[in-house]
């Protein structure tokens, strides 16, 4: 390592020599597959989400990585795939899974998720339903995702969110069918269809072949990812919360750092 790369890696490590010593190792493996999530992971959480955005350190660090001998980059989020494409500016070969793993784009296209009627019906009548709440919930919006809803509560207050997602909640159930729930920052989500941003991730680490995994992520979803890793990979939790990550940082410019660590320790190798 010469003294640049030592100082990146000593800044974004500081404090916590194992997570050194793992991004090391993880350095070394021979398939590496580095898999982010974006929102408040590679990117700081803004208010309008269109505008989100990859910081410029971890987007250098990123096109190194991808342009580094069996080392692949993906971006695995909850956010729809023409969505996610947009923000993180992602090229034709880039590896992405999208709405928690139910969209996934590998090297050959993308997967179409194709509803069922009843599927189509089910998510119509929640539509109806959450429009009426957001209408009186100032602040709150209404997303659609290719196999659910999402009701976004950002910016409104605590009482009102909570009612907001009680109500929600209520025509859920109404409606019937058993519509899977998923509660992440200032988003409740109802999904027709059942993935996990961990099956993504074995979907990749199997496209790939990877030996050794990065997995960073800052959300109550990204457990689901930090669960299938193995004693070969790295989990890292970026802020505060529970997690079962080996790891944790404290936000998107420590992971910007990491990233840039692993990019020339990797082109070293
Ligand atoms: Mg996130």
């Amino acid at each position: 390592m010469d003294e640049a790369t030592r100082s990146r890696h000593d800044a974004a490590v500081a404090g916590d020599p194992d997570l050194a010593d793992a991004i090391r190792r993880l350095a070394e493996t021979p398939r590496l597959l580095v898999a982010l999530d974006f929102d408040g992971t590679v990117s700081p959480l803004v208010d309008n989400p269109a505008d989100s955005r990859v910081i410029p350190e971890a987007r250098s660090a990123l096109d190194l990585l991808e342009h580094t001998p069996d080392t692949w980059v993906a971006f695995v989020s909850g956010r729809p795939l023409d969505g996610l494409i947009r923000v993180t500016e992602a090229d034709e070969s880039a590896l992405l899974i999208a709405s928690h793993g139910v969209e996934v784009r590998l090297t050959g296209g993308a997967v179409d998720v194709g509803l069922s009627d009843g599927e189509r019906s089910r998510l119509a009548a929640l539509a109806v339903e959450l429009d009426r709440i957001v209408a009186a919930t100032p602040g709150s919006k209404i997303e659609h995702k290719p196999v659910g809803l999402g009701l976004h509560t950002r910016g409104v207050p605590t009482n009102a969110a909570a009612a907001a997602n009680e109500q929600a909640r209520a025509a859920a159930h109404a409606i019937g069918g058993g519509f899977l729930e998923r509660a992440g920052k200032d988003i409740l989500e109802f999904a027709v269809r059942d993935a996990t941003k961990g099956d993504g991730i074995e979907r990749l680490r199997e496209h790939v072949g990877a030996t050794g995994v990065l997995y960073a992520g800052d959300d109550v979803t990204d457990e689901d990812g930090f669960a299938v890793l193995t004693s070969d990979d790295v989990g890292v939790k970026v802020g505060p919360g529970e997690t079962r990550a080996g790891f944790r940082v404290a936000d998107p410019d420590v992971v910007a750092g990491l990233l840039q660590s692993l990019a020339s320790l990797r082109a070293r190798n």
